[in-house]
């Protein structure tokens, strides 16, 4: 009998379906989403809905949603690519720049779904270690004969950031296109938009999923000269953002700023109170520019397990490079942060 698995091609063998523990949980800290909710005239967008947004298909290439997203970027709409969610984006975009047999160079540890981008796509994933001051190491990023070269900035999992130097460096010696991941940016405090403006091979990955509450919508965005943007866009095809998805990104990009502005503002006060917290109770949080910190803690698996048998979910690493095993906990309204700080106190006590 022929399997399934003798049907697939060769290079998906060794990746499996995605899976998270996504039972439900009291106090969800686990995937650094806007844990304040949706802002409101989005959420007004979806209640109003007329019969065209369901009957019909959406605009091929999203383009109301990238005017939005243009002035929102402060560019012109040709720099602009969007996706269904960003990791859409870095699909199309690795398929787009590396054929099957080339190689994509990232600096890990880095968001998981990278190198399964890359297999995905029969282009082989290279790990490049993060130096020990948390930054990226361009020299080896660019020798790693790679023709896409991804940074996350602040990086997914560690909530740390690349330094101006090191990507200057990095952008000036890349062989090929340099995927920078700014999931993040509304959180960090200084942002790297321009250096997709000044390079005609950067191009600048972003999210509507994590600052601006819609992560259930799934719209990611590029940001790039148009000549790249173009090919990530023929990569990914048409009809990626469905209309529903369009009409309340663009109502959130055009009247809900402030209320993301207020609630960014609180989650990264509500990050560096937990960072204190965690130092509190003996622990080294490494300095987070994002919404979530990453905290290196021995045995991940089974604190998480612990907190998770008292009603609190947050990412678990077990033996990432560099930094062994850690916690990623979203940072989130105080109550929240209570419950999810005293659950961890719990599972560290009966270790
Ligand atoms: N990039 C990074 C760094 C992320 O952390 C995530 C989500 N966890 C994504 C991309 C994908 O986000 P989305 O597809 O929701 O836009």
């Amino acid at each position: 009998m022929t399997t399934s698995l003798e049907l697939a091609r060769a290079a998906y063998r060794g990746v499996s379906l995605y899976s998270v523990d996504s039972a439900p949980c009291a106090v969800d800290l686990s995937d650094n989403t806007n844990l304040w909710g949706s802002p409101p005239a989005a959420k007004r967008v979806l209640r109003e809905l007329a019969d065209d947004a369901l009957a019909r298909y959406p605009s091929a290439y999203a383009s109301e949603l990238k005017d939005a997203l243009a002035e929102y970027a402060g560019v012109d709409p040709a720099c602009i690519g969007t996706g269904c969610g960003s990791d859409d984006i870095l699909d199309s975009a690795i398929r787009a720049f590396a054929a099957p047999g080339d190689r994509i160079a990232f600096c890990a540890p880095t968001f998981a779904m990278i190198p399964i981008f890359a297999r995905l796509n029969g282009v082989e994933p290279v790990a490049i270690p993060m130096t020990s001051s948390w930054d990226i190491d361009p020299d080896a990023l660019a020798r790693a004969d790679a023709r896409v070269i991804y940074v996350c900035s602040p990086n997914n999992p560690t909530g740390t950031v690349a330094s101006r130097g090191a990507l200057d460096r990095l952008i000036a010696s890349a062989p090929g296109v340099v995927l920078l991941d700014e999931a993040y940016a509304e959180f960090c405090a200084e942002s790297i938009l321009d250096l997709a403006k000044a390079s005609e091979r950067v191009l600048v990955v972003r999210t509507m999923s994590k600052a601006f509450g819609l992560a259930g919508l799934r719209v990611g965005y590029a940001v790039g000269a148009p000549s790249l943007i173009a090919e990530v866009e023929k990569s990914r095809g048409p009809y990626k953002v469905s209309t529903v998805a369009e009409r309340a990104a663009v109502a959130a990009l055009m009247h809900d700023r402030t209320w993301v502005a207020e609630r960014v503002g609180a989650a990264r006060a509500s990050r560096d109170r937990l960072a204190t917290s965690l130092r509190a109770l003996g622990l080294a949080p490494l300095p987070s520019q994002a919404n979530f910190v990453f905290v290196p803690i021995g045995d991940a698996p089974a604190v998480a397990r612990r907190m998770r048998e008292r009603g609190v979910a947050v990412r678990a690493f077990q033996g990432l490079p560099i930094v062994g095993d850690a916690l990623r906990i979203t940072a989130g309204p105080d109550p929240m942060m209570e419950q999810g700080l005293d659950a961890l106190a719990e599972a560290l006590s009966c270790a």
